[in-house]
């Protein structure tokens, strides 16, 4: 195909799949002339016809390349992509009143509009989370599930020493920044022309929804303030959870600890996340129900989950909100010896939560994860945190995500994975093994002579299970109050305590 059949093409498909409205077609193309450096415009008949956008885009993209129009770097291809498709992006404005105009209609419809857009124009990489490989694999406290993370696309040496070497700048100041709505982009900071952002209040405060450009999750969601400033669990971040859940009560909203170790990559911008999906925590059910005397009305169960999990359920939204800062209050403070729960060293606080918000019906439903980030010469890397056993499989803080019972691993465990695979099939000596695994590895294998070959399960899916086991592992090594007696009467004894006030 010429180049001009590419555009042709590329504006017709938009215009045909309604992502495009008729009328901007002569003005989309000469856009896309600009872009290109084009100054003739020849669509001829061809028989060649493709019925996928993003082909047409990389068409175009290799274009650029070849005629000398962007590097071959991975930032200046993502640039022009962005700039191809923020084309058929309607403007903020005007995307804002479409999507509020079909929430007028129905919450779902609005949300499912901005989605299939984010995904279409190319926001949101379909294509490179499609490389992701998911499993669910059983456990104590249900099913888990398992995504290997191959989605990001990793930067080559050459690029990573560039960026490094750019001018910094700080604008936007961070990637959640509103900021980021249509910025071009640069070696060091990704490129955002096609990004689109919904905004909407939450009392006098005005915050943007927008997606996950890597989805872990169906709807991944991002809600995020106007202003750039930190995080931090407190009454307001529970009364916003509760809000967003109230104005889109098909999705669930939390928000990650404010403290190192057990928090989230970014604590300098407030921003929750949600999304349309039931995670395993949701889905665990109490072992135990309690009760908090100043909020008779709030139904309180203790949750048969690896991570310590204080379930609050009211349809009076705002007995979860004081009920949910009186626990986080009497948390900051509170220590447990025995159990090796201490609130501070010094001057220094441990102790947070991890509230995940819901609405079912006319209830709201707030689960209080409780977290502590102290370490000790024993567990450097923190005691309320994956031990070193489990570490070869996840190291990495146990965030939100994780905490709901998703684990995020590594790319490099495809490889090591397979390696294990063949050693425990007799295919490769031990030591091709990566040394972090061979421990590991050498259990497995016994494990697989003992039992496995009789369960008549494949190979791969013995070790993708014990992998789940890891995970298991890894949450309950997070978990500050065991699901063992001791854990449980101390629950009962920090509940009894708050109690007393
Ligand atoms: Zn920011």
């Amino acid at each position: 195909m010429t180049i001009s059949q590419v555009i042709q093409q590329f504006v017709n498909l938009a215009v045909n799949e309604k992502k495009l409205d008729e009328l901007d077609k002569i003005y989309v193309t000469n856009r896309l002339l600009a872009l290109l450096n084009l100054s003739d415009y020849t669509p001829t008949e061809t028989t060649e016809q493709s019925d996928n956008l993003l082909e047409l885009m990389d068409a175009m993209v290799q274009y650029a390349f070849e005629n000398n129009l962007i590097d071959d770097s991975s930032s200046a291809k993502e640039q022009m992509e962005a700039a191809i498709m923020d084309l058929i992006t309607p403007r903020p404005a005007i995307l804002n009143q479409i999507f509020w105009n079909k929430y007028e209609n129905n919450p779902e419809e609005a949300t499912d509009y901005f989605y299939a857009l984010s995904q279409n124009n190319d926001y949101i990489k379909t294509r490179n989370i499609a490389k992701n490989i998911g499993f669910t694999t059983t456990s104590k406290y249900g099913d888990l599930e398992i995504t290997i993370n191959l989605s990001k696309p990793e930067k080559d040496p050459k690029e990573i020493a560039k960026a490094r070497d750019a001018v910094t700048s700080n604008y936007p100041k961070c990637a959640l920044c509103m900021e980021n709505e249509g910025y071009q982009g640069r070696i060091n900071h990704a490129a955002r022309q096609n990004h689109r952002i919904i905004r909407f209040n939450i009392g006098d405060e005005v915050y943007g929804l927008q997606y996950s450009p890597y989805v872990y999750y169906n709807e991944h969601s991002i809600f995020l303030n106007e202003k750039h400033i930190p995080m931090k669990i407190d009454r307001k971040c529970f009364n916003n959870l509760l809000s967003i859940v109230e104005i889109f009560p098909h999705y669930f909203t939390g928000s990650n600890a404010d403290l190192p170790i057990v928090g989230g990559s970014i604590l300098a911008h407030d921003h929750y996340q949600g999304g349309h999906y039931s995670f395993p925590m949701e889905k665990a059910q109490a072992y135990a129900t309690s009760s908090l005397k100043a909020f008779p009305n709030v139904e309180v169960e203790f949750v048969n989950w690896p991570m310590t999990v204080i379930r609050l359920r009211s349809s009076n939204k705002d007995d979860i909100v004081d009920a949910s800062e009186l626990i986080l209050n009497h948390w900051r403070e509170y220590s447990d010896e025995d159990l090796d729960i201490l609130a501070y060293s010094q001057d220094t606080p441990h102790n947070t939560i991890t509230p995940i918000a819901r609405k079912k019906d006319d209830q709201f439903e707030m689960d209080l994860v409780l977290r502590n980030n102290r370490t000790s010469e024993e567990f450097p890397d923190g005691i309320f945190h994956p031990h070193p056993d489990v570490q070869h499989i996840k190291k990495e803080n146990i965030g939100l995500i994780e905490v709901m019972g998703l684990a995020i691993l590594p790319p490099r465990l495809v490889g090591e994975l397979a390696t294990i695979e063949q050693f425990i099939q007799d295919q490769l000596p031990l030591e091709e093994v990566a040394d972090m695994h061979q421990a590991w590895a050498k259990q497995l294998k016994t494990q697989w002579q003992e039992e496995g070959q009789q369960l008549n399960n494949a190979v791969d899916y013995f070790i993708k299970n014990e992998v789940g086991h890891k995970f298991e592992r890894v949450l309950e090594d997070a978990g500050v109050f065991k699901l063992d007696a001791e854990g449980k009467a101390g629950i009962l004894r920090f509940i009894d305590s708050v109690n007393a006030i």
